[in-house]
Parts: structure tokens; C-alpha cells; sequence
């Protein structure tokens, strides 16, 4: 292996500058990183190479670390987290000092704030040139400390282990989060005699949190005394991967259950119970809320009126305790994992033979909204007039892509629509914009994706359904998916612009009234942009789409091709949108 090879030599180079030492004793900094992040059982890595941690990749990819190079280290701070939400446990993201750590800052805070484990490391300049306008030099520990639950520079080669344990103990633990690790160039290169690291930093698996009986019990005498009981099925029950026991409570019980975006699929979206077109509904009139995994932040729009009933009792359960009552009281608070959790609640249920029935008035008012609702969706999916309205295009994409797919999402009215459309039975097959909503993600997370697809579920595609200005922060990562055979099937729903856009006359007439800075409407982008052409970089072609059989046979194209990425561009009405709301989408501050 080239790659292989060439670290070994330039390993070898590094260490013969040592003259006191025999070579068999000596290691040093890049060496010991990277075989202390093996221990510590990371599998990949992402990330952009130069000065001063070349080498150090060549070290993590002899170590036998998966390391994948992309295009903005961003990106790679994407990629490394989504390995960390679908394993469990976090990615790295390597970087280089100054501009290529604070790349990264954007990365470090979407993990952060979507509670996923992510570790950055990056080189940062040699310490005797601290001070005095080093190459690249910046407050990098610092600078990172807002975004992050540990960061660290470890003080010698010899302590790197210890840093290496504490960082991926911390980003796991708890609510994951980001952790970050400073390492100058002069500590990457600096010789250590093999014998003085320590062998081996090595936490215990931490056993599950397991809830208070009494809490359970509680809960459990709420639920049953519910006149409008719902379970809402957030993504940390996602990440606790309690998908098992999840999906026999609500079989066991006949519930309604709510999932919230990244929620989707820990219990199929196709299952009768899932509510999600009653959402307003469901969460309007609940009188007993089950709150699994999730925070009752804008996304569920603070737990308050006007979207929930001002006296509902809520059930929250969180691996966090600082999470609790935050913005409600809840009714009861359980500090537990939510697998162990929903286990004891099942069982206590059962004994209390709880069961809602089909027949039950609360079910009978929420299957009349999935009803109408239903039935307005179809009908703006069934209108396929050209140019294509959102509804259309992902009535028929839903219906083209494999089933068990993994979905990444994101953009405004392209990520809202087709969440609802977008069907996941599995669970963790969905990763979108976030708690942050952060744009600019996709491309990231299904190089991260399709990398997990290859080695734990191979067959399985991912599908990146992107806005056209959402594809446009990370685009470029379509060569990183080229070079290493990534067969992602990136989906852009181009409608020229932010939330809407203008078509070619509209636009023509706008800009000639003068300056374009002045005149172009912030929100507009080029018409009809070509973005399947950039397949045309790699000698391959992509896919133009205006009609629903163009669509269809494009996917099927697609699905057939298992080396590379697919670009499929629709073009859409740009001024298509979303159904009328009952609410605005972002609830209004009260100030
Ligand atoms: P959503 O976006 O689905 O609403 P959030 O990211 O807001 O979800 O909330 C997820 C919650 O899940 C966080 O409060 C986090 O502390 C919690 N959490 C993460 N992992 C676990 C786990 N294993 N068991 C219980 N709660 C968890
Ligand atoms: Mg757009």
C-alpha cells in the first residue's frame, strides 16, 4: 500500500533523529496518538492534512484507523459526529493549526448543542514559537473551550494516553457532546522511550443508568390515568438505541407516539400509531406527555402554550439531569437511560393491563386529523404539473429509494416538507440540520454514512436530499464521495434560491434595474443551475429532472450504481411551498 509505505518511511525519519536511543525503544507523539485513540476503540477518522499533521495521519491509518480526507475541515467536523451518533462512539476530526481548527468551531457547536460524541484534534505550532508570530499560531485550547466539554493539550508525548481516554470518555458520557485535544507540532514529534507510556488508560464500560423504581411506578399511574396520553420519541432515545424496547411499549400498549425529526424510524414512521400528520394536534391536546429523549426546546416549541395545553403533566426522561423541568415543570423526572427505563415501564403497564384502544375517543379525534391531513398531502403529491411542486417530487422519490435507506436532510422547505414524506422504519437512519439547524451539514454526514454502510450494512444506500442553497455550503464533498467510492445519491430539489426563488424572466427583470448587489433579491440564486454537472468533474454524468418519470428513472439509475456518488438535480417550481400552518413554524418570542 502506497500510503502505507510512504508513513512508515517518514515515521522512520522522524524517529532516527534521536542518536541516544536505540530505534526499538523509541516512539513518539504521532505514534502514541494514534495507537492511543485505537485503544480507546475510534474507528475513523475525517479530515484535511498539512503542516503539522501530516504524519500524523499516516500514524492513525498504520494504526489501522479508518482515515478519510475531505475538502473543508467543516465537513470533516460533520462526518466525525455522524460516525459518532451511528456508533456510539465519537469520529475524529483531524486539523491542522490556526484556520484549519477554527474550521472546525461551526463542527465542534453542532455536536455540542445535538448532544452527539466528537473529538477534534488538531496540530497547532510548535510551542518555542509561541508568542513570537508562529506559523498558523492562535489560542486554539481556548478557542475551543466555549464548544466543547474537555479540551486539553497534553503537557508530554507520555501523557497522551491519558488525554486520548479522558476526551473520548467525556464526549460519550452523560450527554455526548464534543471534546477537543491541542496538540503542537513540537509534542506530534517528540520521542518518548516506549517503556515510559503507560500502557493502557481504560475505562470500564459504564453501565447503564437505570431509573428509580418509584419514578417508574409513577409514571406508569400518569400514563394510565391519561385521558390523552403521548409518547414523543426524541433522538436521544435514537442514540440510546432503545429501539427494542421502544417498539414493545407501543405495540404493548397501543399509544400514540410522536416522533421528533431525528426521532424517526427508532419506531417505524409506517406504524399506525406514529401521529406525525396530527402533529399540531397530538401536541395541542395531550393531557400526559412521555418525553423520551428529547428537549423541550424550540424544536417542540418550549413545552408551552399555545402549542401544548398549559396543564399537561410531563413525563421526561433524560440521561441528563440538568435537562430537567427546563422551560416547564416536568410532572415527573426520571434520570435514567432510556432503555432501561422504557423496559421497567412496560412491565409495570402490563401489570396494570394499560391498553388504549383503537376505540378510544382520543384516538378516534387524532385518526380524523391524520385523515385530513393525509388527505391534503396527497393531493398537492398527486398534482404533477410541471414545474413540479416539493409534494410531488418526494411523493415520487419516497416511492423510488430503497425502504431501508439512510436519509440525510437538509435545506428550509426541502428538509421541512420531506420530513413528512421521507418515511424511516429504521432507527438512526435520518440526520438533518439538527437542534442547531445547521445548514451546510449534508454532504458531511453522508460521506459519514455511506463509510458505515460499507462496513456494517453493505447494500444499504444513503440518500441526500439537499436543497439547492443547502447543497451549495458543502458541494464540493462530492469528489471526497468520488475518491473513496462513496455511492451516495445526492438529491437536489433546485428551486433557485433560499425558502423560494424566481424563475428566469423574474429575474431578468429584477436585475436590470440596476447594481446587482442592490437589486438581486437576498434570498434569490442563478436559475436552473446545473449542479448534476459536476458529475461531468469525474468523466461521469448526472441527472436533469423536471417530470415525476424523469425522476423515477434517474433513482432507479442511481440505486444501480455502487462505485460513486449520483447527482440527481430536479428543477421545481420556485415558487412552490409548504401547506398553510396552523402555526407560525417558529414559535414567536413573548418579549
Ligand atoms: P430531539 O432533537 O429529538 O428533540 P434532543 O437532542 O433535543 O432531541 O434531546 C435529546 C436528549 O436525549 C438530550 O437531552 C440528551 O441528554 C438525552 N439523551 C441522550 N442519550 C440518552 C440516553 N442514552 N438515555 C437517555 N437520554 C439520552
Ligand atoms: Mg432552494
Amino acid at each position: 500500500m502506497f500510503l502505507g509505505r510512504l508513513a512508515q518511511v517518514t515515521l522512520r525519519k522522524s524517529v532516527q533523529v534521536c542518536p541516544k536511543l536505540s530505534r526499538s525503544m523509541v516512539t513518539d507523539g504521532n505514534t502514541i496518538l494514534a495507537e492511543s485513540l485505537k485503544k480507546q476503540g475510534v474507528e475513523y477518522v475525517f479530515g484535511i492534512v498539512g503542516i503539522p499533521v501530516i504524519e500524523t495521519a499516516m500514524a492513525f491509518q498504520m494504526a489501522g484507523l479508518k482515515y478519510i480526507g475531505m475538502r473543508n475541515e467543516q465537513a470533516a467536523a460533520y462526518a466525525a459526529q455522524a460516525i459518532g451518533y451511528l456508533t456510539g462512539k465519537p469520529g475524529v476530526c483531524l486539523a491542522v493549526s490556526g484556520p484549519g481548527l477554527l474550521h472546525c468551531v461551526g463542527g465542534m457547536a453542532n455536536a455540542q448543542v445535538n448532544a452527539w460524541p466528537l473529538l477534534v484534534i488538531a496540530g497547532s505550532c510548535a510551542e518555542d514559537h509561541e508568542g513570537i508570530g508562529g506559523f498558523q499560531e492562535w489560542p486554539q485550547v481556548d478557542s475551543s473551550r466555549l464548544y466543547c466539554k474537555y479540551v486539553a493539550r497534553p503537557p508530554s508525548a507520555r501523557l497522551i494516553p491519558l488525554h486520548v481516554e479522558k476526551a473520548v470518555r467525556l464526549a460519550c458520557a452523560g450527554r455526548p457532546g464534543a471534546a477537543y485535544l491541542d496538540m503542537p507540532g513540537t509534542l506530534l514529534l517528540s520521542e518518548v522511550e516506549e517503556e515510559k507510556v503507560p500502557e493502557l488508560y481504560n475505562a470500564e464500560t459504564v453501565k447503564l443508568a437505570h431509573p428509580d423504581p418509584a419514578l417508574v411506578t409513577r409514571a406508569a399511574e400518569l400514563l394510565a390515568k391519561a385521558e390523552r396520553p403521548l409518547v414523543i420519541v426524541g433522538k436521544g432515545a435514537a442514540y440510546a438505541q432503545a429501539e427494542n424496547a421502544l417498539r414493545k411499549l407501543v405495540a404493548d400498549t397501543g399509544l400514540p407516539f410522536l416522533p421528533t425529526p431525528m426521532g424517526k424510524g427508532v419506531v417505524p414512521d409506517t406504524s399506525m400509531q406514529c401521529v406525525s400528520t396530527a402533529r399540531t394536534q397530538a401536541l395541542l391536546k395531550a393531557d400526559v406527555i412521555l418525553l423520551l429523549g428529547a428537549r423541550l426546546n424550540w424544536m417542540l416549541h418550549f413545552g408551552q402554550t399555545p402549542r401544548f395545553d398549559p396543564k399537561v403533566k410531563i413525563i421526561q426522561v433524560d440521561i441528563s439531569p440538568e435537562e430537567f423541568h427546563n422551560s416547564v415543570k416536568s410532572e415527573v423526572a426520571v434520570h435514567s437511560d432510556i432503555q432501561p427505563f422504557v423496559e421497567a415501564l412496560s412491565t409495570k403497564l402490563k401489570e396494570k393491563k394499560f391498553s388504549l384502544s383503537p376505540s378510544h375517543a382520543w384516538w378516534q379525534a387524532l385518526a380524523q386529523k391524520q385523515k385530513a391531513n393525509t388527505e391534503f398531502v396527497a393531493a398537492q403529491a398527486n398534482d404533477v404539473s410541471t414545474p413540479l411542486n416539493y409534494f410531488a417530487v418526494f411523493k415520487a422519490v419516497q416511492e423510488a429509494i430503497p425502504k431501508d435507506s439512510i436519509i440525510v436532510s437538509e435545506g428550509a422547505n426541502t428538509m421541512d416538507i420531506g420530513r413528512g414524506l421521507l418515511l424511516n422504519d429504521l432507527p438512526r437512519h435520518r440526520l438533518d440540520a439538527g437542534t442547531f439547524g445547521t445548514m451546510g451539514v449534508g454532504p458531511g454526514f453522508a460521506v459519514a454514512a455511506a463509510q458505515w454502510c460499507r462496513e456494517r450494512a453493505p447494500g444499504k444506500r444513503v440518500v441526500c436530499v439537499e436543497g439547492d442553497s443547502a447543497f451549495g455550503f458543502s458541494g464540493m464533498e462530492i469528489e471526497t464521495m468520488f475518491r473513496y467510492k462513496l455511492p451516495v445519491i445526492i438529491i437536489i430539489v433546485n428551486n433557485n434560491g433560499i425558502y423560494s426563488g424566481f424563475d428566469k424572466e423574474v429575474m431578468a427583470d429584477i436585475q436590470s434595474g440596476g447594481d446587482p448587489a442592490q437589486t438581486t433579491p437576498p434570498t434569490a440564486l442563478s436559475v436552473q443551475v446545473r449542479y448534476e454537472k459536476m458529475m461531468e468533474m469525474f468523466g461521469e454524468t448526472g441527472h436533469l429532472c423536471r417530470t415525476v418519470p424523469e425522476i423515477q428513472q434517474a433513482i432507479k439509475a442511481a440505486v444501480a450504481v455502487t462505485d460513486r456518488p449520483s447527482i440527481i438535480n430536479i428543477l421545481i417550481n420556485p415558487a412552490s411551498s409548504r401547506k398553510p400552518q396552523a402555526f407560525n413554524w417558529l414559535t414567536e418570542s413573548k418579549l
